[in-house]
């Protein structure tokens, strides 16, 4: 099993560290390589996805992503900037699926905004389609409106499309998912309003016909959000457009306390793909060795359980951050009174102990708050 290892920019090399030393402590029979991206690779090769990095992503059986992006890009021409490289990832591998678990775990119930018992257990799962909708619906521009409210005035506009087969795999995906958990299925849309998602509506009800075991919900958008921080644990898996999804995924991250702990993978109709933390690259802490490596080495684990096939190892890596946590460590993000403050290393290394069944043993590294 071949996997490529692309850490990136600010904290992606710190993070991917961890995690490829938790991946290293299982014992599989794992070949990685490693390859420049984003910033990184704009400095090394003067673009941020060069070709030998694609092909890379493209040979491997999955990819391991840490994150792109610093500010210092921000005045380059679009092409070139480090956030490129992921999209260019998801549009050259067909990585139509977003996968966003949000699970909050009962040892950092505290840490969300809402109150515990609203967040305790939460284990929702929110799929986006990530390669259609209004980011990618042509045309798309600027020009002088000749009708609407101001005829004569300068104007932007976006195309928000979705074809039936874009709709149908996504909603399989949904489907399936749903089928491994607790077997109910939300989809999102804003069909009173947008003849698109009416569409998105009506293809999902007739996919459903293929899943009689499944229960399916419709809701509008607006209400999903509101619903999310009202009575998070209602919902089982969401799937939803790229836009709405992009969206709810952010607003459902931050139920469970830190964006530091969550995994996302991305994936192709044969299920390879590309796993990563949903945070970006965290310039203001890069370098300081704080940040927390939890959501890599649990987008790890993901990998392991969707394109590489080896559910025992998932489970293995999960309980040991169970453990972890348990054993009361935690890196600055989720740090509160009469808890461990550990660094990035210190965090891998105890996944890695308690992997080994030794939770907690990495406790003579740690620095007092
Ligand atoms: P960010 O997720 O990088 O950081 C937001 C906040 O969360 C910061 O305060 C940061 O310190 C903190 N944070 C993030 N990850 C953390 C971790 N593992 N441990 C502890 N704290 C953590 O978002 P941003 O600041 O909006 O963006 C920074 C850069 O990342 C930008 O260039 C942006 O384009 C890029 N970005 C990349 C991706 C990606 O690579 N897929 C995703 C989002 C943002």
């Amino acid at each position: 099993m071949k996997i490529a290892i692309l850490p990136g920019d600010g904290i992606g090399p710190e993070i991917m560290a961890e995690a490829v030393k938790v991946l290293n402590a299982l014992d599989l029979r794992l070949e990685t390589e490693t390859a420049a991206v984003g910033g990184a690779a704009y400095e090394s090769h003067g673009h941020p996805l060069p070709e030998h990095t694609l092909n890379l992503a493209k040979a491997a059986d999955a990819v391991l992503f840490g994150a792109v992006g610093d500010w210092k890009y921000d005045t380059l021409e679009r092409a070139l900037r480090p956030e490129q490289a992921i999209l260019g990832l998801r549009k050259h591998l067909g990585l139509f699926a977003n996968f966003r678990p949000a699970i909050c775990y009962e040892q950092l119930t505290h840490a969300s905004s809402l109150k515990p018992e609203l967040v305790a257990g939460l284990d929702i799962l929110i799929i986006r389609e990530l390669t259609g909708d209004i980011y990618f619906g042509q045309p798309r521009g600027r020009r002088i409106a000749v009708d609407g409210h101001f005829p004569g005035a300068e104007e932007a506009f976006d195309t928000m499309r979705y074809s039936r087969p874009e709709v149908e795999r996504i909603a399989h995906v949904a489907f399936q998912a749903a089928r491994k958990r607790r077997g109910k299925v939300t989809s999102v849309d804003k069909a009173n309003v947008l003849e698109t998602f009416q569409f998105w509506k009506d293809v999902v009800t007739q996919v459903h016909a293929e899943y009689p075991d499944v229960q399916l919900d419709h809701m509008y958008v607006d209400n999903a959000a509101m619903q999310l921080v009202k009575a998070p644990k209602s919902f089982d898996v969401i799937v939803t457009g790229n836009m709405f999804g992009d969206i709810l995924s952010d607003e459902a991250a931050m139920l469970t306390g830190s964006i530091g702990m969550l995994p996302s993978a991305s994936l192709d109709k044969a299920g390879k793909g590309l796993y990563e933390p949903s945070h970006g690259s965290a310039p203001d802490i890069a370098g300081k060795g704080v940040a927390n490596p939890l959501a890599t080495i649990l987008s790890a684990a993901m990998m392991l359980r969707y394109s590489l096939h080896q559910p025992e190892a998932a489970d293995r890596i999960e309980s040991a951050v169970q453990a972890v946590l348990s054993a009361g460590l935690r890196t600055g993000d989720i740090w509160s009174e009469g808890t461990q403050r550990v660094g990035t290393r210190e965090m891998g290394d105890a996944v890695v102990s308690a992997l080994h069944g030794k939770a907690g043993t990495a406790t003579k590294t740690i620095t007092k708050s």
